[in-house]
C-alpha cells in the first residue's frame, strides 16, 4: 500500500566526543540539509554516547518511530566503535566480514606493511557488515556503510568522519534510499527559495513579512539572521504549491524593493550560509570590472571582505582606509573646501570620495563610505549611525561623465554593526551594479550577433 505522505528522518550521529561537547556535530546538520532536498522530512537529530546500551535503544525506538534512520560514527577499529554489533543485535543477525571491504583494505594496509602477520587483528573490525545488508563500500575511506529494510522503511549507517559520510551519502546512499523509499511514499523534491534581506533588523522584516498575506499553509517559512543580513527560506513541499513560491517572490521583491536579494534556486543543500561577499565576489569576476574602495568609517572592512575570496585579485585593485581629513584631501584629492563646507560626513565628501579612489587606482568602480560609526561622535544633525555610501562607474553607453551615485543611511547597533552594515551596503552597490554591466554585455553580444548575421544569413 502507498502511503500519501513524505517519509519521516531520525537522524543519530554517534561519538562521545560529540556528548562531551568536544567536537561539533557536522553530519547531523550535513544530512538534515540533505534530506530536506530530497523531500525527506527531519524530525529529529540524536547525538548519542559510544555506550553500545544507549546505542542500542535509540536505533531501536528510532527503527520503530522513523521511516528514515540514518545513523553515523562508530565505524572504525577501535574499541569505542561498536555501530555494527548494536545494529546487528538489534535486528537479530549476524555480523559478517565483507569480501570486497576486507581485500581493499588489505591492498591498503600492505603498502604500509610488509606481511598480512603484521596488521593488528582489530584492524579487520572495520570490514564487518551486519548480514543481509546492502553494503556500501566507503569511496574515501575503509569502513563499508549499510543499508537495511525496516519495517517502517530503510535505515542507513554512515562512517562518521565528514568527508566521507558526506562522499557515501551523495554517491552511494542517497539514490538507493530513494529508489527504496520510493514505493512507499510520497517522495517529491520541494521547491526551495531563499533570499536575502539586507540592511533590516529581524523582528521588523518579519513584521512586514507577516503582513503581505502570504498562505504559510502552502509554503513553509524561515528567517534567521546574522549582522545586517537576513535568510529568508520558503519551502513548497507539495508539487501543486511549486508555482505559488513565485507569487510569494514577487511579493517579496515588492516589498524589499532594493534591500532584497534572491538566491539561485538550486544551489546545494548548505548553501543556506553562502556569504554576501561570495555572492559580490562571484558576480565581480563574472563581469570582468575591476574595483576600489575608499573607506573612511568602514577603515578596510570593504578591501577585507572582498579578498576574502580567492582570486580576488582579478577584480579587487586596492583600497585606502581614509581616515583623516587630510588622507581624504592628500590622498583621494577631497577639495578641503568641500569638507570645511559640508563636513567629513557628507554627501558632497563621500561622492569625492569614490571619485578620487577610481582616478587613484584606475578601477572600473569604486566604492567610498563615510559616517558615524559610534559611540561617540554624533550630533543632532549627524547622530550616531548616520552613513554615507557612494558608488562611482564608469559613464553609460553614451559616453559623457562618470556616474556617482550616494546614498544616506541610518544605520543601528552598536560600532561594530554600523560599520558591517555600511560594508555591507557598499558590496551591495558593487553587487549590483557588476551584475546589470554583465547584463549589458550579454545583451550587447546578443545584438551584435544578430548584426552580424545579417538579414537573410541567418
Ligand atoms: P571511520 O571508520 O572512517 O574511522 P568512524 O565511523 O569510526 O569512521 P568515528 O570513529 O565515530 O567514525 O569518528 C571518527 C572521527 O570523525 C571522529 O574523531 C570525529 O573527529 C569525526 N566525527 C565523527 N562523527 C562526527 C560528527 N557527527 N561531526 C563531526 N565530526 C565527526
Amino acid at each position: 500500500v502507498t502511503a500519501a505522505r513524505a517519509p519521516r528522518a531520525w537522524i543519530l550521529a554517534t561519538g562521545s566526543e560529540l556528548t562531551r561537547g568536544e567536537t561539533r556535530d557536522a553530519n547531523g546538520p550535513f544530512l538534515a540539509a540533505e534530506l530536506t532536498v530530497l523531500g525527506i522530512g527531519v524530525e529529529r537529530i540524536a547525538l548519542l554516547p559510544d555506550e553500545p546500551a544507549v546505542l542500542a535503544r535509540a536505533i531501536a525506538e528510532a527503527q520503530a518511530a522513523a521511516d528514515v534512520v540514518l545513523v553515523s560514527g562508530g565505524l572504525g577499529p577501535t574499541a569505542d566503535d561498536h555501530t555494527v554489533r548494536v545494529v546487528a543485535e538489534v535486528f537479530g543477525r549476524p555480523v559478517r566480514r565483507h569480501p570486497e571491504a576486507e581485500r581493499r583494505m588489505r591492498e591498503r594496509v600492505l603498502r604500509r606493511v610488509a606481511s598480512e602477520s603484521e596488521i593488528p587483528e582489530n584492524y579487520w573490525k572495520q570490514s564487518e557488515v551486519v548480514e543481509g545488508a546492502e553494503v556500501l563500500l566507503n569511496p574515501v575511506g575503509l569502513a563499508p556503510g549499510m543499508l537495511l529494510d525496516t519495517a517502517r522503511g530503510v535505515l542507513v549507517v554512515l562512517p562518521g568522519v565528514p568527508r566521507e559520510l558526506e562522499a557515501m551519502f551523495s554517491e552511494l546512499a542517497a539514490p538507493r534510499l530513494l529508489a527504496r523509499l520510493g514505493a512507499r511514499f510520497a517522495l517529491e523534491a520541494p521547491r526551495i527559495f531563499r533570499a536575502k534581506i539586507l540592511g533590516h533588523p529581524e523582528s521588523w522584516a518579519e513584521a512586514r513579512i507577516q503582513a503581505l498575506g502570504i498562505d504559510f499553509a502552502r509554503v513553509e517559512y524561515g528567517i534567521s539572521a546574522r549582522p545586517g543580513e537576513l535568510l529568508v527560506k520558503f519551502i513548497a513541499h507539495r508539487a501543486p504549491d511549486h508555482a505559488y513560491v513565485d507569487q510569494v517572490r514577487s511579493l517579496l521583491e515588492r516589498e524589499f524593493a532594493a534591500d532584497i536579494l534572491v538566491l539561485p534556486e538550486g544551489l546545494g543543500a548548505r548553501e543556506n550560509d553562502l556569504e554576501h561577499s561570495r555572492l559580490v565576489h562571484e558576480a565581480l569576476l563574472a563581469s570582468g570590472l575591476t574595483v576600489a574602495a575608499a573607506e573612511s568609517c568602514t577603515a578596510g572592512l570593504i578591501a577585507k571582505r572582498l579578498t576574502d575570496h580567492a582570486g580576488s585579485s582579478a577584480s579587487f585593485l586596492g583600497g585606502v582606509a581614509a581616515y583623516a581629513d587630510r588622507v581624504k584631501e592628500a590622498v583621494l584629492g577631497v577639495p578641503p573646501a568641500l569638507i570645511r563646507e559640508h563636513g567629513a560626513v557628507s554627501e558632497a565628501v563621500c561622492a569625492a570620495m569614490a571619485r578620487g579612489a577610481r582616478r587613484l587606482f584606475g578601477a572600473d568602480l569604486a566604492v567610498a563610505t563615510t559616517g558615524v560609526a559610534g559611540p561617540g561622535g554624533g550630533s543632532p544633525e549627524k547622530p550616531v549611525g548616520l552613513v554615507y555610501v557612494a558608488l562611482a562607474a564608469p559613464p553609460g553607453a553614451g559616453g559623457g561623465e562618470e556616474t556617482v551615485e550616494v546614498e544616506r543611511h541610518r544605520f543601528w547597533g552598536d560600532r561594530r554593526n554600523v560599520r558591517a552594515l555600511a560594508a555591507l551596503r557598499a558590496l551591495e552597490l558593487l553587487r549590483r551594479a557588476a551584475v546589470s554591466a554583465t547584463a549589458r554585455a550579454a545583451a550587447g553580444a546578443a545584438a551584435a550577433g544578430r548584426r552580424a548575421r545579417g538579414p537573410g544569413n541567418g
